[in-house]
């Protein structure tokens, strides 16, 4: 077959002559001759596949420099590149989505602080809350350590799932990050980036002086979940990394707070797999985002919430949630009388569920009243 003109080859390949000649400049897509005399370019019909590769690797918004990786390799190899790009690009896009949605409860809520500061017989007459708190956490029935930690007091409840060789230490180094915050006196948009800042210091301590030895989706050694909330006397600032969670029993319901930063979380949201398929699949426990792991996937979500008397909230770790359905949390959290019967139910469901992880479970009540 006859080489082609850079206008036919632009037609079937849907590049424009304009990008095909930036594309040969950065020596992306080389033309097989190039007239000496006029400078026209022209192809061969087999670089069509390599053109066409090349158009669909710029419609998913990958950089020129990373395309002539790509085109570089066979395509196995091709095919894990392209997965890392896209997971990466998730990983962004899921915390742009967490900050737009910190900004639409944050300036709501400064709406509803003008409210009530112009209505004096409602919100500003409110009693303040109170907060009742246990933690507890359990090998479970299989592992011989427990690489799970908890914390609980008056200000900050926290759970963490530590992995690798030294998990446990991951585990407890990142809750000891947070009771070191002192956010008194911080406005409540001021405790989020104070829980950043710890988390971030947490998280290059994780890493070490390497700064690459890190953990998850990269395959390193080891490192930790952090699902932590601090109560900051009006609102709870939550920060969160890994597949630990959080939840709210408000008005006999539960809520799931926290979004699984897991590789079967992304394909859920995707839609490449249904929630079901999600909970039973052997790569489940697969994180995208930990603490210790590279700084691009160690980003923690973080938000205010709002609390109203009578809300009760679990924070735990996946030892509890992957054995646990949610229906189950929901009846057990709606009939503990107390947090502390709350913690020991929950730990005692999952090991009748095989107790195959390590658990840890912290509930608080928010009540009526300074006086607990
Ligand atoms: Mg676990």
């Amino acid at each position: 077959m006859d080489r082609m003109s850079i206008g036919a080859f632009a037609r079937a390949s849907r590049l424009s002559p304009k990008a095909l000649r930036l594309y040969d400049e950065l020596g992306l897509l080389t033309p097989a001759y190039v007239d000496p005399h006029t400078g026209y370019r022209f192809y061969e019909p087999a670089q069509l596949e390599r053109a066409l590769l090349v158009a669909w690797l710029r419609r998913l918004g990958m950089p020129l420099a990373r395309i002539r990786e790509v085109c570089a390799l066979d395509g196995p190899r091709a095919a894990r590149e392209v997965g890392a790009y896209w997971a990466r690009v998730e990983a962004e896009t899921d915390a742009r989505r967490d900050l737009a949605a910190f900004l639409v409860d944050h300036l709501a809520g400064q709406g509803r602080k003008d409210t009530a500061v112009a209505d004096t017989t409602n919100r500003a007459g409110a009693a303040p809350l109170a907060i009742r708190y246990a933690a507890l956490t359990d090998a479970g029935r299989v592992r011989e350590r427990n690489q799970d930690a908890v914390h609980a007091d008056g200000r900050l409840l926290a759970v963490a799932d530590g992995f690798g060789p030294r998990g446990e230490r991951a585990a407890r180094e990142a809750v000891a990050a947070l009771t070191r915050v002192d956010a008194a006196g911080a406005a409540a948009g001021g405790v989020l980036n104070l829980l950043e800042d710890a988390v971030a210091e947490a998280g290059r301590a994780l890493r070490g002086p390497g700064g690459d030895a890190g953990a998850s989706g990269g395959g390193g050694d080891h490192g930790t979940t952090l699902t932590a909330m601090l109560w900051t006397g009006s609102q709870l600032a939550l920060v969160h990394i890994g597949d630990s969670r959080a939840y709210l029993l408000r008005g006999g319901e539960l809520f799931q707070i926290t979004h699984d930063h897991t590789m079967v979380q992304s394909m859920v949201d995707e839609g490449r797999l249904t929630p079901e398929e999600a909970a039973s699949h052997p790569q489940r426990s697969l994180l995208v985002r930990a603490l210790g792991a590279a700084p691009d996937a160690s980003a923690p979500e973080l938000r205010l919430h709002d609390a109203l008397a009578g809300d009760r909230f679990l924070l735990c770790s996946d030892g509890l949630s992957s054995v646990v359905d949610a229906e189950s949390l929901r009846r057990a959290l709606t009939a503990a009388q107390t947090p502390e019967d709350a913690v020991r139910d929950l730990v005692a469901l999952a090991n009748a569920s095989g107790g195959p992880d390590n658990i840890a479970a912290v509930v608080a009540d928010l009540t009526l009243g300074a006086d607990l």
